[in-house]
């Protein structure tokens, strides 16, 4: 499996599984690319419909690993990385009409889906520094979820120090806890004095610094990194196949609350590699450049509005770029050419016919705070069912294009009420209890450096923390 970047075509960005791995981003700031997307068969397909989750994992990551990782490496990973989530179901579906599912993604440490990937990341990393003798910086930009995820994922990991950035006061309360008060030394917390937009902007320069990046072994753990991504592929083809199975359905949906399209994107490749998947609807709140690009086709930057599904308060989608390049006939110069646009213009727009193909797959909503509010109550109140803002705005955005869907609709939970209290309770006035592993939080000392959002700034932080 060779993999290309977004931005260039040239011996120098194709790489192997485990080069994408390690660089993250290419050394263009283009994103890497599978050159070919591998295809199961039907009867393939029909074998792999009662498989448990990591023997899925094995069927879904084996074909984009090269000879990087066998078969029975994958399954120990899997295992290893899935043993501690929930208890009968590592990813459990709840029906909520006739048609809408929601798929509860958030049972592992952290209580967000982020976990899934970054379990899973993690434990590759290590089988690759160990084989190669290395010793890297992680470096990171989360909007809330990510940075706990990875923290908890390498925390005194001696191969590894994790440096993540999240923007100063815009992260809740219980997410900023969960990073800053993990007691590990190779743990470092940046508070930016910015937005999310901003700290994957710095992440994404310290990236393509070569001598910076090669000073330090710098790697990266967000969704820019093609391991995020196909980590998350395997539970669209775990749900899809829970939701046909035994039924008259050929078909299923989904509806995915989206920030950085990485989530979205892996059901997109999901659906390349055969599973049958109508329509992904993608899911934003207020922050809707995606949605709306999915409407008209233009794809316009504004200011980040904060709002109460903060984790997915982002503009800047990185793993669009993915999508763009596809669309762009796969033309890195095109792509080049319409980033380099957005960067002077704020803005670009696609053909008609263009929007019309990925309208094939692809349609946008975009939710207010208020109907976010408004569908919590009422899943609560039909449901008995307690939902986090973004699961909100995912079913929102499912009950709004149900009419028009074919086959049943999977919306994707991706965190637990507990990590929103304060909008949950605005809404049903319920507190949920915290999880047993987190009934102290609000009492542990946190520790993190706020610093100003500035690239020489955080490289001085960085050369003071280094371990490489
Ligand atoms: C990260 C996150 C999202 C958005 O996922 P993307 O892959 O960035 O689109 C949605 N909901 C929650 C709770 C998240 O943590």
């Amino acid at each position: 499996m060779h993999y290309i970047s977004t931005r260039s075509h040239n011996t120098k960005t194709t790489s192997n599984f485990s080069s994408v791995i390690m660089e993250g981003l290419a050394s263009d700031g283009g994103l890497y690319i599978p050159k070919n997307f591998p295809k199961f068969s039907s009867l393939e397909l029909e074998n792999m419909i009662n498989m448990s989750y990591e023997e899925l994992c094995v069927e879904v990551i084996f074909k984009y690993c090269g000879t990087c990782l066998t078969k029975e490496e994958i399954k120990i990973i899997a295992l290893d990385s899935y043993k501690n989530f929930g208890t009968n179901d590592i990813a459990p579906i709840i029906k909520v009409t006739d048609n809408i599912n929601i798929l509860e993604l958030f049972h592992g440490p952290t209580l967000a889906f982020k976990d899934f990937a970054l379990q899973f990341l993690s434990k590759v990393f290590n089988i690759l520094l160990e084989r190669e003798g290395k010793k890297i910086t992680i470096i990171g930009a989360t909007s809330g979820d990510t940075g706990s995820a990875a923290i908890e994922a390498f925390k005194n990991n001696s191969l590894a120090n994790i440096i993540i950035l999240h923007p100063e006061g815009k992260v809740s309360d219980f997410q900023r806890k969960q990073m800053t008060t993990v007691d590990a030394g190779n743990i470092y917390n940046i508070a930016i004095d910015g937005n999310f937009d901003d700290c994957q902007a710095l992440v994404k320069k310290l990236l393509v610094d070569k001598d910076f990046n090669n000073k330090h072994n710098l790697a990266s753990i967000n969704s820019i990194n093609w391991g995020r991504v196909l980590a998350q592929v395997v539970y669209y083809f775990y749900s899809a196949f829970k939701v046909m199975k035994g039924k008259d359905n050929k078909s299923v949906n989904f509806s995915v609350p989206t920030g950085n399209f990485g989530d979205a994107y892996a059901g997109y490749v999901a659906k390349k590699m055969g599973l049958p998947i109508e329509k992904i609807i993608i899911a934003t709140n207020s922050n809707d450049i995606l949605s709306n690009f999915f409407k008209n086709g233009i794809y316009k930057i504004s200011k980040v509005i904060p709002t109460i599904s903060p984790s997915m308060d982002i503009q800047l989608a990185s793993n669009f770029e993915r999508l763009l390049y596809e669309t762009l006939d796969h033309d890195p110069s095109l792509v080049r050419e319409y980033m380099k646009t957005l960067s002077n213009t704020g803005s670009f727009k696609i053909r008609n016919e263009k929007l019309k193909a990925l309208n094939e797959t692809f349609i946008g909503l975009g939710v207010s705070d208020e109907a976010t509010i408004e569908r919590i109550k009422s899943t609560y109140n039909n449901n008995s069912l307690v939902i986090d803002p973004h699961t909100s705005v995912g079913l929102e955005a499912a009950y709004n294009y149900n009419y028009s869907l074919k086959g049943p609709c999977i919306v994707l939970s991706t965190a637990h009420p507990v990590k929103f209290a304060d909008a949950v309770s605005s809404a049903i006035n319920i507190n949920s209890d915290l999880p047993e592993k987190y009934k102290n939080i609000f009492s542990l000392d946190e520790k993190y450096h706020s610093l100003k959002n500035n690239l020489d700034t955080i490289k001085n932080f960085i050369d003071s923390t280094s371990n490489v």
